[in-house]
């Protein structure tokens, strides 16, 4: 078998939360560009079928596979990255995909939902970033890409842990990126609007039971937020990461970037 010639072919990308959604698009994407990807989710099931999908695309040479682990819990990230390693080589590019947005009123959001929010979305990108960084540094080169979210930058009612999470992940982009600078790592976020994934077409069921209102209703009002009038596509996000996982994006750093139709505008 002879290698692939991408331009992050013989690199190996991890990618959170890789079986579905905007995940999946990454993954393909960044296999597309000859890189190596490994998926990591809780579903086993689902990261198996897609992993089958993908190895269908797969350029050759590059090894596509899965781990499973939840993220919000150290010794499964640890274990699932020394498995990573083991199946593909020293991850040299962390997308840290992987959260779960769950909406309540401030009053009705209960500790045990500040905690998972803040669990999942922030802690859990630092258990990951902590069982990547050591190899990027160790070779002088890395792309830690985190998939914040438009609520990182801005504020939306009734997600309130969910984005004080979100805005963590991009304090947390920020410091580690003047943190490895010099060393070769770059640490970007890209923050998608609404984006059609099980995530919204959650957000719609809810807004129909809250309200009344239909689907359709529903899914326009969440696209009326970007002022392009639809819902962003996930392949639209995967693009964006796979631009920072260039080489040639070796200038790029601490920087969180909309996906969003001009939503958001980063002053
Ligand atoms: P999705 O379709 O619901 O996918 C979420 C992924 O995260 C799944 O693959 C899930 O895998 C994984 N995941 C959730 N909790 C996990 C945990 N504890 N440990 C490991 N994996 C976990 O959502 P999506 O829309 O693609 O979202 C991807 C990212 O984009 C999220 O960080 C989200 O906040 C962000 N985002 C989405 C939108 C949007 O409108 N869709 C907008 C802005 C930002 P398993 O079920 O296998 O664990």
């Amino acid at each position: 078998m002879t290698g692939s010639t991408g331009s992050l072919s013989g690199r190996h990308a991890l990618v959170t939360g890789g079986g579905r959604g905007i995940g999946a698009a990454i993954a393909r994407r960044l296999l597309a560009d000859g890189a190596s990807v490994t998926l990591l989710g809780r579903d086993a099931g689902a990261l198996q079928a897609t992993v089958q999908a993908l190895r269908e695309v797969a350029p050759a040479g590059a090894v596509v596979s899965f781990v499973t682990a939840d993220i919000a819990d150290a010794d499964s990230v640890a274990r699932a990255f020394a498995a990573a390693a083991e199946q593909s080589g020293p991850v040299s590019m962390l997308i840290n995909n992987a959260g779960q947005a769950h909406s309540a009123p401030f009053l009705k959001t209960n500790a045990a939902l500040w905690q998972r929010m803040l669990d999942v979305n922030l802690t859990g990108t630092f258990l990951c970033t902590q069982a990547a960084l050591p190899a990027m540094l160790d070779a002088g080169w890395g792309r830690i890409v985190n998939v914040a979210s438009t609520a990182g930058l801005i504020g939306y009612g009734y997600v309130s842990g969910y984005c004080a999470a979100k805005h963590g992940v991009i304090g947390l982009t920020r410091a580690l990126a003047l943190e490895t600078a010099a060393k070769g790592v770059t640490v970007n976020a890209v923050c998608p609007g609404y984006t059609e994934t099980d995530i919204v077409r959650d957000a719609v069921a809810n807004i129909v039971g809250k309200t009344g209102r239909t689907e359709t209703e529903a899914r326009a009002e969440l696209a009326a937020r970007n002022p392009q009038r639809r819902l962003v596509q996930p392949e639209e996000v995967a693009d964006a990461v796979a631009w920072l996982c260039q080489p040639s994006a070796a200038a790029i750093t601490g920087q969180a970037i909309p996906v969003a139709g001009g939503e958001v505008m980063a002053g």
